[in-house]
């Protein structure tokens, strides 16, 4: 963990500074809404102990990574989109998009969702 640098946003959302929508939280994971949605269900699932991306935390703790995963399907099943099906994706760094250098996993789904992958247009 990169525990010396200032918090993160998903920290202070954690600790209850910064609103958010709570879907789900429980002693390792914390799930929240995408505040900028790009599918009727986008959730955030955060592990409470930081690390900067899914690679950092599957080398440092497999089982937090496995927690995630876990709750993942659980925001799934709470939104009521565990039959219909959904993507869970990690950005990691500047390509993907990476924003927030505290690691999480994106839950989409509640419609057909599109190709992604494609390069960004100009
Ligand atoms: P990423 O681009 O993979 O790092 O994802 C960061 C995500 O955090 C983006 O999809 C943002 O829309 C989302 N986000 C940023 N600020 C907030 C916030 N205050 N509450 C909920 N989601 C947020």
């Amino acid at each position: 963990m990169s525990g010396s640098e200032a918090e993160t946003l998903f920290e202070r959302i954690i600790g209850g500074e910064i609103p958010a929508d709570v879907v789900y939280q429980d002693e390792t994971t914390f799930a929240f809404r995408d505040i900028r949605a790009q599918a009727r269900v986008h959730v955030l699932v955060v592990p409470r102990k930081r690390y900067r991306n899914v690679a950092e935390l599957a080398a440092g703790d497999p089982q937090l990574l496995s927690d995630v995963i876990a709750t993942a399907r659980k925001v799934a099943e709470l939104e009521g989109i565990l039959e219909s099906g959904y993507r869970v994706v990690f950005n990691t760094d500047e390509d993907a998009g990476q924003t927030v250098f505290h690691v999480h996993a994106h839950v989409l789904g509640g419609e057909p969702l599109g190709l992604f992958g494609a390069p960004e247009q100009d």
